[in-house]
């Protein structure tokens, strides 16, 4: 039982999928953004403007910023309709068309007669997005909003800007709840960066796919052919019998994680493989697995499903 994002023929192509410019409420234009993405290393970004009336409801043109090497895909974080906490969903879609309808969203404030934050997700996914429910810890998101969004193809288990911003970085405990209700949902870490605080390259996903052309990309990442990372590689995932097989650059924990409480970890010096029993995972019907390097930098696998 292997990971396709390590089976299937291409390579990696590193990128950003919830970032902000100038076109919202960050502080650098989408050129430079788009530039300095490029040049810390990174093959693409979605450039995911806040979808509100306030900004004219952007969904930013990046296409003059694809270079040889670099590439973009357009998209948005959409926000309309109240959470339980009573605050307006935000909603991360990556591959929308450039003319997708707005709501009647003129601002952050949720109001009655919106669309939802579950039927804009909806619109979106049917409209070509990837769709990722965005940074739940931060919004103080419950378990029921995050089930609503029947449309989710990921949660942002690791926003960049969330951490920095306010130590508030996680949607893992929302996404585990979920697998565990069966949920075939895959996770993301991203940036959310708006380059007014340090609040960038701390977060990505890797996307396996033969060349590094936007449409190729949304395709790998709706089939969860990709990792995400904060700097460690991970080169292959896949079961065997009784044990899961890691592969990955040099960490020093590897860890697994299920149903429930179901968890195990394995330590060690430079660690580039790792067998691990799944004597522990006997009531799970799925696991994920994750690094973390010398430094606590991790790097996090899509669940596989054991049943
Ligand atoms: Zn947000
Ligand atoms: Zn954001």
């Amino acid at each position: 039982m292997h990971l396709s994002a390590f089976t299937k023929p291409g390579r990696f192509f590193r990128g950003n999928l919830h970032t902000h410019s100038t076109r919202s409420d960050g502080v650098i234009d989408p050129a430079e953004v788009c530039r300095r993405y490029h040049a810390e290393g990174y093959d693409f970004i979605s450039l995911t403007d806040h979808f509100v009336g306030e900004y004219d409801y952007p969904i930013t043109d990046t296409t003059p910023f694809r270079t040889g090497g670099f590439t973009t895909i357009l998209g948005a974080e959409l926000h309309s309709g109240a959470m339980h906490n009573g605050e307006i969903w935000h909603i991360l879609a990556v591959g929308l068309p450039a003319d997708f309808a707005p709501s009647n969203a003129p601002g952050f404030l949720a109001l009655p007669d919106q669309e939802t934050g579950p039927e804009i997700a909806t619109r979106a996914r049917a409209a070509g997005a990837f769709v990722a429910v965005a940074h739940p810890q931060w919004s103080g998101m419950s378990l029921d909003d995050a089930r609503s969004v029947d449309a989710a193809h990921a949660v942002e288990i690791y926003n960049h800007g969330c951490a920095i911003g306010c130590d508030r970085p996680d949607g893992f405990h929302t996404l585990d709840l979920l697998l565990s209700e069966g949920r075939n949902l895959t996770l993301c870490a991203t940036d959310d960066a708006h380059f007014y605080e340090p609040d960038h390259f701390g977060g990505w996903v890797m996307v396996k796919a033969t060349a590094n052309e936007p449409e190729l990309l949304l395709e790998a990442l709706k089939a969860g052919d990709y990792y995400s990372s904060q700097g460690p590689e991970i080169r292959a995932v896949h079961v065997e019998e009784n044990e899961v097989i890691v592969e990955s650059s040099a960490v020093g924990t590897v860890s697994v994680m299920g149903h429930g409480s179901a968890a195990i970890g394995a330590h060690g010096d430079a660690m580039t493989s790792a067998r691990i029993s799944l004597d522990k995972f006997a009531h799970s019907d799925w696991i994920r697995v994750s690094v973390m390097d010398r430094a606590g930098k991790r790097a996090w696998s899509n669940p596989i499903w054991l049943t």
